[in-house]
Formats: structure tokens, sequence, C-alpha cells
């Protein structure tokens, strides 16, 4: 039970387990599919709108002002003692198809806990808390709708022309549910207004689950470069052409997929990971040598240096093989997205109420983009991960315990705790 304001100090604050279990389970009831268990709650459908229906109202039973800005972010309040820049905290609650219940959802949740365990103990902070569930983070859309307006990264263009894979236009939808498209652009914040953004997430990969740790503290997101590249032969005849007068861009390829890890030991940090995701041999028949691979190449690090690195060495490889093989080779960057460094006083932060309340924690980069990534392009953001078992995500067989779900909400209550007290600005 909690005890009264006057008997608990802040340090000693701690989060309430059953409230989020009830708060998770209920909010992974709406948008449910009865036959295959998952969540079906993508952006502007009638089961976000829910959604966000609930939140709200799970806002305002926990005393604190809730409303939504122009992009259908959903807010909730606990105005501070003094005009200083406030924290966000917080994540999505928008859903992949068939998806698990924490996936975004656990950030709102333990956000909404926070704030409400320190209003009910009647502390009231310096700086304004203020929790914020992202409209389209998964990309029903295009993803990052709801951080991208906030961080003021949503203009008209992109309001026109983004559209889901049935061809729906985002403009339609917004209006269906009553939203102005144009509404969205004054969702845009002054970044002097904001002090940090803080996000907890399921981890999505094995690492915490493996390593049994509850708590993971993200000191850097992994920025990636992608390719799309291709090897040219010539296509012949599989049985009336020798071996030794073949031109065949697969066994390239194949050449180039055994390079990988020695290009990541030699010029790769242990952040560093690299992918050959889709490959098509052309013209595909099983009695024809192959003259054309087209694949692509995903890699990730959280130094652009390195990154930088990589991509000379992956170039030379696929030169020389080339060379060697008497092929064409091609490549063109698709996209390219750089690393981000999370703010060091909110890992410091971190680490120091983690060793506090003898967490079993670990310092680790992220390898997936969050909505954190858009907000750390205004303001100094900070994430922690909570563990996936199996490291299993978008799928319902997503799962945490919930003894590292208390640990990781904890952990940031008392990092928020500290952080809303701390004078100046949160570099
Ligand atoms: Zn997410």
């Amino acid at each position: 039970m909690a005890t009264s304001s006057s008997t608990q100090s802040r340090t000693d604050l701690r989060v309430d387990l059953e409230r989020i279990k009830t708060d998770v389970l209920e909010l992974a009831e709406i948008g449910r599919d009865e036959e295959d268990r998952g969540i079906y709650r993508m952006a502007f459908t009638d089961a976000d709108m829910e959604g966000k229906r609930w939140l709200e109202q799970r806002i305002r039973a926990a005393d604190l002002a809730t409303h939504q800005d122009g992009a259908a972010n959903v807010s909730g309040v606990l105005e501070g003692s003094e005009d200083l820049p406030r924290i966000l905290v917080g994540s999505h609650i928008d859903t992949v198809p068939c998806a698990g219940a924490l996936d975004g959802a656990l950030g709102v949740v333990v956000g909404l806990e926070c704030l409400r365990r320190i209003r009910e103990a009647a502390m009231v902070p310096q700086r304004t808390l203020e929790l914020i569930a992202f409209s389209d983070e998964e990309g029903r859309f295009g993803g990052m709708f709801g951080s991208q307006a906030v961080a003021g990264k949503i203009t008209p263009k992109t309001l026109a022309t983004r559209s889901d894979l049935d061809g729906v236009a985002l403009e339609s939808a917004m209006r269906h549910h009553g939203y102005e498209p144009m509404d969205a652009l004054d969702a845009a914040r002054d970044p002097a207004s904001i002090a940090a953004y803080l996000e907890l997430h399921i981890e999505q990969g094995p690492v915490l689950d493996r390593m049994h740790q509850s708590v993971g503290i993200v000191d850097e997101i992994t920025g990636l470069f992608k390719w799309s590249a291709s090897l040219r032969g010539e296509a012949n005849h599989a049985g009336t052409t020798p071996m030794q007068m073949r031109n065949d861009a697969f066994m390239g390829l194949a050449d180039f997929a055994h390079e990988v890890p020695r290009i990541l030991e030699e010029n790769g940090s242990d952040r560093s990971r690299a992918t050959i995701g889709r490959a098509q041999i052309l013209p595909g028949a099983a009695n024809t040598v192959p003259g054309l691979v087209e694949f692509s190449l995903d890699v990730r690090d959280t130094s652009e240096a390195v990154l930088e690195e990589l991509s000379t060495a992956f170039r030379k490889a696929l030169s020389a093989i080339a060379r060697r093989r008497k092929l064409m080779f091609e490549f063109e960057l698709q996209s390219y997205i750089k690393p981000v460094r999370c703010s060091e006083s909110v890992v410091e932060q971190f680490l120091e109420q983690a060793r506090r309340l003898q967490l079993e924690f670990q310092q680790m980069p992220s390898g997936a983009a969050h909505d954190a990534q858009i907000m750390a392009s205004i303001v100094p953001i900070g994430m922690l991960f909570v563990p996936s078992k199996n490291g299993q995500s978008h799928s319902p067989a997503e799962w945490t315990a919930w003894s590292d779900i208390e640990a990781g909400a904890n952990l940031l209550l008392q990092a928020l705790l500290t952080l809303e007290a701390t004078p100046g600005e949160l570099g």
C-alpha cells in the first residue's frame, strides 16, 4: 500500500506492479483477434481510437490532465511548480498487425504509472512531467508520425503523400476519425520547452534474455546504410558450359557473403551488424548458370566513422570478387540513417539509479529505431530496455517477465524523480 506523503521519501517511491499488469492486460484486449490472439491496433483504425480513449480515461482516473495534439498524440500532464522545460516520457500504443501486448504499450503504461505514483504520493515536481503516446509509430502510414510531428518534421507534403498498403490516404483516415490533417503541423514543439524525452521499451532482441539481465540502459541507437546491389555475369547452359568458362553471378554473391564476417571483424566494432536479407538469382532456372544476382545489404553500427569504413570495405570486397569472377558489380545507396547518442546525463542517471536499486542491468546499444530516435533530433533522450523472452516481438508470443517490468519501471521512476529536480539543461 502507498504510505502517506509525509513518511515517504522520493528515493523510496516504487511503482505498483499490479496496476501496471491491469493496464497492460486491459489495453491488450483492445484490437485483439480471438482466433490468432494477435492484437490489431494499427494507426487510425477503430481499435487505435478505442486505445486512445482508454488511455485518456486512465489518465483522468489518475487525476492528471489529458489532451491530444493535432497529430493525435495523447498526453497526460502532471504540472510542475516551476516554469522549466518539461520532461516527456512515453512510447506508442499503435501496433503492427498481429502484434503482442508490450511493444510500445509497455512504455506508455509504465510512463503513466510513474506520473500516477508521483501524483498520488502528493509530490509536486519542479518540472512538468508529460506522458505522451505517439501516433503511428509502427508504420501503417510510414511510421514515427507522432514523434515526427512533435519534432517539426511533418510538412503538408508528408501529409498529402502518405498512405497505407491498401492505398488508404493518411489524410482520409485522419478525417474519418474527426481529425483535421493540417492540424498535425501544429503539434511541433519548441525544443527549448522540453528538457528530455525518456522511453522504456521492450528490447525486441535476444541479448538481455540470454544474459539474464532485467534492464538494458541504452547509450546509443544504431545508424545504418542500405544498399541495393547486383553482380552481373552471363547466363549459360548448365550442361554445356564448363566450370572454368562460366561468369556465374551467384558464385560472386556466395564469395561476398563469405567475406561479411571478415569485414566486420577487420573494419567493424562489436556493435556492427551486416545482413544480406534479400537475394534474387536470375534468370532463376535450375538448368541455367546464373547471369545476374540482385541483393540487399543492410549494415548497422553506432558510429558514423565505422559505418563509413564498413562501406569502403564492402565496396572493395565486391570489386575484388567481381574482378576475380569476371563479373560487373553495381550498388546503390537506398537509405542512410545516422546513429544517435543518448543524453550522457540521462545515461549516467540511469546507471546510478540502477546500481542503487541493485538491478541486474547492462549498458547496450539499440539496434532498432524508436520514437526516441526522432525525438533525439530536437532534445536529449534516454532509453531503457526490458528483456524480450526469446527475443520475440511483433507477434502474440512477445513477452517479458513481470519482475523485469517492475525493475525497469522503478528505474524509470527514480531516474525521472532525480532528473526533474536537476536544474539547468540535461545535455
Ligand atoms: Zn515499439
